[in-house]
């Protein structure tokens, strides 16, 4: 497998029954299980596409078994490889609010918090991971499955989209209600992607009006106090009762 030597890669541990994490340390991505039938829950960078094609040939699993792709908003550390697979007929779902920005090249501009902190190691590592991974030349979404608000998706598992609008616009997440497991996005992570340090429940916007806004929209997700949380960037919290935890200690990160 081609190395990036800025990633610490994840190859796909079971962190709940059925539910796999994979892409690296900084950047995550989900494989869900249900039956035969594989859904993927965001799609890292676009050179994270070989850890799921590792995670298959492992499995014995083939990039057909994938039946849709949930994307928790439309940021290029989500988006990655997502255009390989729809232009092979798996759905894409995304909030339509960012669906244009994932369909245009400045969607793969890194972030203000990113650009602002460029000269601390740990941002520059994450800067170097996206970058050897493709990010500025992966394909642009050309087509989306708007996701329907607040309603059960017809898909293997049949998840509840929660929309959490404020880290973008079109942030969502996914509820899966049988497995009581909550995919966030970067709506609620578990460690900063940027600047690493520890474990903890954190949110942050694209300003500083944004950053009070992520916060406050976390009350969309105390329903569901008693789930396990599956971030995008941070460890999975699976122990019941996550959620509800990680909406109490939530900071904003500066
Ligand atoms: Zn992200």
């Amino acid at each position: 497998m081609k190395k990036n030597p800025f990633a610490t890669p994840r190859i796909g541990e079971e962190v709940l029954p059925g539910v796999h994490l994979l892409g690296s340390r900084r950047v995550n991505f989900y494989v869900i299980e249900e039956g035969r039938s594989l859904t993927l829950i965001d799609c890292g960078f676009d050179g994270h596409l070989r850890y799921l094609e590792a995670w298959l040939e492992r499995r014995g699993r083939r990039m057909s078994d994938i039946e849709a792709i949930l994307l928790t908003h439309g940021h290029a550390d989500h988006v990655g490889f997502a255009e390989r697979l729809r232009a092979t007929g798996v759905p894409v779902y995304l909030d339509a609010a960012d669906a244009p920005f994932a369909m245009r090249p400045e969607g793969r501009q890194p972030p203000q918090r990113l650009r602002r902190s460029l000269w601390r190691p740990s941002v520059l590592g994450l800067f170097g991971e996206a970058v050897c991974d493709g990010v500025f030349s992966q394909p642009l979404l050309k087509e989306i499955q708007p996701l329907p608000r607040g309603t059960t998706l017809d898909i293997p598992g049949r998840p509840m989209v929660v929309p959490v609008p404020a880290h973008s616009a079109g942030s969502v997440a996914f509820r899966f209600p049988t497995r009581g497991a909550l995919f966030t996005g970067d709506a609620l992570m578990t460690r900063d992607p940027m600047l690493g340090g520890p474990d903890r429940a954190l949110v942050f916007g694209e300003s500083t009006a944004l950053n009070q806004a992520s916060l406050e929209a976390l009350r969309h997700l105390t329903p569901y106090g008693d789930d396990a949380l599956l971030p995008a960037h941070g460890e999975a919290w699976v122990q019941a009762g996550s959620v509800a935890r990680a909406i109490e200690d939530a900071v904003i990160a500066v």
